[in-house]
């Protein structure tokens, strides 16, 4: 669908992943509305929201500021087969070897060409399957342009069901609509799904809800290596996609049962940042965890979420993770919104 493309393309160079998952939203709606408006002679263009009107004026903003143009894919060797893909949006995984190429997300639709360019210089073998980690577009953006290679897209069971309807954001009742059928993953899967390829077992394991419910880690077994997904970043404090099933607790569960699988010489590509070790996850687990544990022993005592946020919980890692699109005053808010809801039920 021409509106669909057109917003695909908005380009969100230079924002943190944050903000774009939530202009990409934005963005998305906006589009929404003027298709309804256009196309389906129902909507009256009166009733288009102002919101909308706003993030199209957001829109065409951004586009004369920015430009996937300008976007380059740079490989960065993980280990003889693996690299990590960076360009814009979350990080790209491929391996590559005699049997076919294993590509794990695929950024922004714009920037098909230039990371199947990028891919094929390291191989010009097939790329066989492509894996998504979770749903949002800058992890999934290209799977349409991939699809049409003839690549097989693969994800988690709740991927391909959010993708295929509109989902409301409870906090703001942001509406985004479905993808295209196109995009949708091909062949999906609940808990666990092996590929044997170039020599190498290839897992993929669904744990807890944590950054959504559809989080997908990647395995790598004699390699040694994973790709997180958005359930470790470098950037700062997470998002945590509540609206999406996502949650705090099962953050740090996933967290902790990976971290049981790993030793000091595994690699890790994180949806967001550069390559990192056990003692990376090590310290991001136990921050999530102290915030989480301390917002819990508040709400104990009687706190509304609206005044833990105010208390002095994650100032201590402010400085480091505070430059993040979450704020950690926020971070706190919404952890204390969902501790409450889960307590109460
Ligand atoms: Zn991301
Ligand atoms: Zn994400």
């Amino acid at each position: 669908m021409w509106w669909k493309s057109i917003a695909e393309r908005i380009p969100l160079i230079g924002m943190t992943s944050q903000a774009q998952d939530l202009q990409s939203a934005l963005i998305r709606k906006a589009f929404f509305y003027l298709k309804n408006s256009i196309i389906g002679n129902q909507t009256s263009i009166m009733k288009i929201p102002i919101t909308s009107f706003f993030a199209l004026f957001l829109c065409v903003t951004v586009l004369a500021q920015n430009n996937f143009d300008t976007v380059s894919i740079r490989p960065v060797k993980v280990t003889d087969q693996i690299y990590m893909l960076k360009g814009s949006g979350g990080n790209i995984g491929v391996m590559i070897g005699k049997d076919g190429t294993i590509m794990i997300d695929d950024q922004f639709a714009p920037l098909s060409n230039k990371i199947n360019g990028a891919i094929k210089t390291l191989d010009p073998g097939e790329i066989r399957f492509l894996i998504n980690t979770h749903l949002h577009g800058d992890h999934s953006g290209g799977n349409e342009n991939f699809k049409r290679m003839g690549v097989t897209v693969v994800a988690h069971d709740d991927v391909r069901a959010r993708m295929s309807k509109e989902t409301v954001n409870k906090t703001t009742n942001q509406v985004t609509p479905p993808r295209d059928a196109d995009a949708l993953p091909v062949v999906t899967f609940a808990d666990k799904l092996n590929f044997h390829l170039n020599d190498e077992d290839i897992e993929l394991i669904h744990f807890d809800p944590a950054h959504t419910d559809g989080d997908v880690v990647v395995h790598f077994k004699k390699a040694n290596v994973y790709h997180m997904g958005d359930m470790f970043v470098t950037y700062g404090y997470p998002f945590i996609d509540f609206s999406n099933g996502g949650s705090i607790s099962g953050f740090i569960s996933t967290l902790d049962k990976v971290l049981a699988m790993m030793d000091e010489k595994t690699k890790i590509i994180p949806g967001h940042g550069e390559v990192s070790s056990k003692a990376d996850i090590k310290i991001f687990r136990d921050r999530l965890a102290d915030i989480r544990d301390q917002v819990s022993a508040a709400l104990k005592k009687g706190k509304k979420p609206e005044d833990i946020s105010s208390l002095p919980i994650a100032t201590k890692y402010d400085a480091e993770w505070g430059k993040s699109f979450v704020k950690g005053k926020d971070f706190v808010l919404t952890i204390a919104e969902e501790l409450k809801v889960s307590t109460a039920k």
